[in-house]
């Protein structure tokens, strides 16, 4: 048996490899298996070049828990090493590569970045253990050793009688890490990190139950067999080439992804790029309701199969967060913060190459199959639309086939909406007004005013169009959004003939103040407009520009500052050309005109869904007496 002591500047680098990164001990079994596929891989590389003239055969990874002994034991088949290599590769590079991390990363703000994630390799299993052995077989003629090391910088090393190929490492569990000693806890983890790793994983074994033979009775048991549990599937599909997947793959490989998810994707995306950066990956748009916060952190990254995280804030762009899949890419720099990560050329590369490929995608379905492309649009557009937000390059490729759906289920692009529009909708200062609603059944009376007049009315309901809106205006020359209740139509569309007056203007004045006087205290804009006769007698209308802004700041920024909380504004329109509105001003006796006027109020707010509580109760009353 030969001792020594590992060459290192620190006296004890293991209880800062304990204390560093508390909360990431688990890692320690992603880094050893991690190792273990690397040295199978490195192996079957050497015998397919007939450098090791071993036989490959199927290798696989096996992770054994011995609570009593309070043990792990991880053994692979692969290359191994040799007394010299153990010495080089764990004693100095190992060594030396933890050192040098744990001193670059020390003080880094460790909740900010994904520092962590990779990086510490073999002496992670420092964190969890007492004590960790070796006991390795070179795939040469070296003989076996048995290396040991206790947490101090002296280690020992002997010969081991081990005869089969490859590693084996014994961790003594600690004290403080036993949980790791519970299957369910290992299970986890191997699920969580390893769950698409190159080379079969196995922990323990499980029952399969196999046919009943022919001639078994009913009640006879199926007979059993206990094989292999593997946890892992060694090929899955963001590997494969996309001409050998069908449809049915992906869709499975969603299911694998997302066990617990009941709703079959929308459509996927698979991302197969070798220069000038590795990536693989398949993407897949869900179902998406209008709730953006709960949909987050569901695209998984990972680095040759090994699982990173699920935080992938940084590599893809924030809009696209919200799809699911897989991303595996060995050229994301890992060590470093989020906001180094932002910044790096690579990631900003992969970033723009992951927006350029959703929109060829988007833009091919659109192509193809129009159709399903319009029925899947309810489900994809809160994507599509904070991407056209928040990032310029999709903004311009989605105009070929961002939908802008009417209120009859028509769905247009922006330039087959300005086409069809523009006789009716251009106002006489050449400006094309977009009619929209935002709520077919509340919004009923004036999106039928708007249709009775020709007009198209948009149906855009998604939490953050009027952002959208507001970029629109401001990238596409003279065009304005209006939603149907901003104004009369007359005044959203304005043309170069008006109507004309039934009423003076001393008229308009008297029943002006007629109506004031009845709605004093109720804070109403009152708006008198010579209209249609058969145009409403009161509408209330609620002024685009506020009630946008108030919206924008409610689903995030944009808005005006303190806005959110401004109370709602309305104006009263009377159309002084409707025979009521005649009648109103006809009324001598005060008390009927009073009555006139609340109850056309009434009905205008009525329309409008404002009227409520005591108010409709008393409305009700009242008409119950009238038509008596
Ligand atoms: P890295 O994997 O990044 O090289 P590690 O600290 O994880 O760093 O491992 C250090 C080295 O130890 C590896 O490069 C490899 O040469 C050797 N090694 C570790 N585990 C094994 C193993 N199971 N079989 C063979 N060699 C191994
Ligand atoms: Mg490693």
């Amino acid at each position: 048996m030969a001792t020594g002591k590992i060459n290192v500047s620190v006296e004890n680098i293991f209880p800062l490899i304990k204390k560093f990164l508390y909360s990431d001990h688990e890692i320690f079994l992603r880094e050893l298996i991690s190792n273990a596929t690397d040295a199978t891989l490195k192996l079957k590389h050497l015998t397919s070049i007939g450098e090791a003239k071993v036989d490959y055969g199927q290798p696989m990874i096996e992770v054994k828990v011995d609570k009593e002994a309070k043990k792990i034991h991880l053994i692979d088949q692969g290359i191994g090493m040799s007394e010299e290599e153990v010495k080089k590769y764990i004693n100095e590079v190992a060594f030396s590569g933890a050192e040098e991390f744990i001193d670059k990363y020390k003080d880094a703000d460790k909740d900010t970045g994904i520092i962590g994630h990779f990086g510490l390799g073999f002496y992670s299993a420092f964190m969890v253990a007492e004590k960790v052995e070796i006991i390795s077989k070179s795939y040469t003629d070296a003989p076996a050793i048995h290396w040991s090391c206790d947490g101090s910088p002296k280690f020992t090393i002997k010969k081991s009688d081990k005869t089969d190929r490859g590693t084996e490492i014994i961790l003594s569990i600690a004290d403080d890490s036993t949980e790791f000693l519970e299957d369910n806890r290992i299970s986890e983890l191997l699920l969580k990190y390893n769950k698409f790793m190159p080379i079969p994983i196995k922990f323990g074994t499980k029952t399969e139950t196999l046919p009943k033979p022919d001639g078994a009775k009913e009640e006879d048991p199926a007979p059993t067999k206990e094989v292999d549990n593997i946890i892992n599937n060694p090929n899955p599909a963001w590997t494969k080439k996309p001409a050998d997947l069908k449809d049915e793959d992906y869709k499975n490989f969603y299911r694998e992804l997302y066990p617990m998810q009941f709703e079959e994707p929308l459509f996927h995306i698979h991302l197969n790029v070798d220069y000038p950066f590795n990536l693989t990956g398949i993407l897949y748009f869900p179902k998406l309701t209008n709730d953006l916060s709960i949909q987050k952190d569901k695209i998984q990254l990972y680095q040759n199969q090994v699982f990173v995280t699920d935080n992938v804030e940084g590599i893809v762009p924030e809009f696209l967060t919200m799809l699911r899949g897989v991303i595996d890419s060995p050229d994301i720099p890992l060590n470093v913060s989020r906001s180094y990560l932002q910044a790096d050329g690579a990631v900003k590369k992969i970033s723009s190459y992951i927006t350029r490929k959703v929109g060829d995608k988007l833009s091919s379905l659109f192509k193809n199959n129009r159709e399903e492309f319009e029925a899947k649009w309810n489900d994809i557009k809160i994507v599509i639309e904070y991407g056209m937000l928040s990032e310029d390059k999709f903004f311009e490729k989605a105009n070929q086939f961002a939908l802008y759906p009417t209120v009859d289920g028509n769905y247009y692009t922006f330039e087959e909406l300005e086409e069809k529009v523009k006789d009716l909708q251009t106002d006489k200062d050449d400006k094309l007004v977009l009619l929209y609603a935002s709520n077919k059944e509340q919004q009923h009376s004036y999106i039928e005013a708007a249709k009775a007049k020709g007009f198209e009315v948009l149906l855009l309901d998604s939490p953050i169009v009027s952002h959208l809106m507001q970029k629109l205006e401001t990238s596409k020359e003279k065009v304005s959004f209006a939603r149907v209740d901003a104004d009369h139509l007359d005044n959203l569309i304005k043309k170069e003939e008006t109507q004309i007056s039934k009423l003076s203007d001393e008229e308009k004045e008297k029943l002006k103040s007629n109506i004031e006087e009845v709605l004093a205290d109720k804070g109403y804009t009152i708006q008198m407009e010579a209209m249609d006769s058969s145009s409403s007698p009161f509408i209330i209308t609620e002024p685009e520009f506020m009630r946008r802004m108030k919206e924008m700041q409610q689903s995030g920024g944009g808005g005006m500052f303190g806005m959110g909380s401004m109370p709602e504004m309305y104006n009263l329109i009377v159309n002084t050309n409707h025979a009521l509105v005649g009648e109103i001003l006809g009324t001598k006796t005060a008390k009927k005109r009073e009555r006139l006027i609340n109850q056309s109020l009434d009905l205008a707010r009525l329309s409008k869904g404002l009227l409520k509580g005591e108010e409709l109760t008393n409305f009700i009353n009242r008409s119950y007496e009238m038509i008596k």
